[in-house]
C-alpha cells in the first residue's frame, strides 16, 4: 500500500544562491543542475556531504562557495565517469574534505587519474566502504547500499556506490549510475530500501529503475539528474512512464534546474525548484521524428 504523500511542491520559486540555508533540524538535499551529470549536495546539523560533482571542474565548487560551504565532512564518488567525478577535482583542490568514499574501481582515464591525484593531495581520509556501512553526521545517517563485498568487478556501473540518507522520519536514496543488476543485488540483500525520495539511476536511463526496484523503494518523489537536450536521450520514455504509472511525481534537473528539497521533524518534504517545468522523455522526440515517413 502506498504511503500518503507528504510533500509540498513549490515550483518556479526563484532560487537565490544567497538565500538562507537550511533552518535547524532539517535534512536538506540539493540536486544541482550541472547539465548532463550528477551532483548532489546534502546537509544537516552543520554537516555537509557531496555525492558526485558533475563534469565541469568548477561548477560545483562555485555552487558550494556561493552557499558559504568551505568544508565537506564527506565526499562520495559513485563511480569514475567524468560526468560524476570531474567537478570533484575542483572541490578537492579548493575545499577541505574530511573523508572520501569510493569503490576502488580502477579506471584508465585522464579524469580519473586527475581525481586520484587531487584525492591523494588532499588531507581527506580515504575509505572503500561496502554494503551496510553506516556513518552518523549529527542526526543524519548515511548507509551504503551498494556495492556489497560479494559484488563482482564486472562493470563500472555495477560497482557504483548507492547511498541511503536518513534523518528522523525523512529518507532518500542517491543511486548514481546503478543499473538493474545492482538494483537486484541490493533488493536480494534484504537491506532496507524503502525511502521517500529516489534519485533515478543513470540519469533516468532504461538500463536502470527496474519495476522491482521502484516497487521496493516505493518513493513519494523521484528525481532524475540530466542535461536538457542531452545526446543520450535521458531520461528514457520507458522509465518516465514506469514512474508515472506508479503515481510518483518526477522532477528533473533538465526540466526544473536545480532542485532543493527540505524535510524536518514533521516528515514533510518541501521542494523548491529553480524553474517550472515538466520532465519529458529525451528519446521521445527522436523516436517520433523517426516514425515520420
Ligand atoms: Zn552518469
Amino acid at each position: 500500500m502506498r504511503r500518503p504523500t507528504r510533500f509540498a511542491l513549490v515550483t518556479g520559486a526563484l532560487l537565490s544562491a544567497l538565500a538562507p540555508l537550511t533552518a535547524a533540524a532539517e535534512l536538506a538535499i540539493d540536486f544541482i543542475d550541472i547539465g548532463q551529470g550528477d551532483a548532489t549536495y546534502i546537509h544537516a546539523d552543520g554537516h555537509h556531504v557531496l555525492i558526485d560533482g558533475g563534469r565541469s571542474r568548477h561548477d560545483v565548487a562555485d555552487y558550494l562557495r556561493a552557499h558559504g560551504v568551505s568544508h565537506l565532512d564527506l565526499m562520495v564518488a559513485t563511480h569514475p565517469h567524468a560526468d560524476h567525478i570531474g567537478g570533484q577535482i575542483g572541490v578537492l583542490q579548493r575545499k577541505s574534505v574530511g573523508e572520501i568514499w569510493y569503490s576502488g574501481y580502477e579506471h584508465p582515464t585522464q579524469t580519473f587519474e586527475a581525481w586520484l591525484d587531487a584525492a591523494l593531495d588532499s588531507n581527506a581520509r580515504y575509505r572503500e566502504p561496502t554494503r551496510g556501512h553506516d556513518q552518523q553526521f549529527g542526526e543524519m545517517h548515511l548507509t551504503l547500499l551498494h556495492p556489497g563485498v560479494e559484488t563482482p568487478n564486472r562493470s563500472v556501473h555495477d560497482r557504483n556506490l548507492v547511498v541511503r540518507i536518513d534523518r528522523g522520519p525523512c529518507s532518500a536514496i542517491i543511486a548514481g549510475d546503478i543499473e538493474a543488476n545492482g538494483e537486484r543485488e541490493i533488493i536480494a540483500s534484504g537491506i532496507d530500501v524503502r525511502a521517500d525520495v529516489l534519485e533515478l539511476g543513470h540519469h533516468g536511463s532504461r538500463t536502470s529503475t527496474s519495476a522491482e526496484w521502484l516497487d521496493a523503494v516505493a518513493p513519494q518523489i523521484a528525481v532524475a539528474q540530466y542535461g536538457a537536450g542531452n545526446r543520450y536521450g535521458h531520461p528514457h520514455a520507458s522509465v518516465v512512464e514506469r514512474v508515472a504509472a506508479a503515481g510518483v511525481p518526477l522532477l528533473g534537473t533538465g526540466a526544473h534546474g536545480s532542485i532543493r528539497m527540505r524535510c524536518g521533524a514533521d516528515g514533510l518534504w518541501r521542494v523548491d525548484t529553480e524553474r517550472r517545468g515538466t520532465v519529458t522523455p529525451g528519446d521521445r522526440a527522436r523516436d517520433s521524428a523517426a516514425a515520420v515517413p
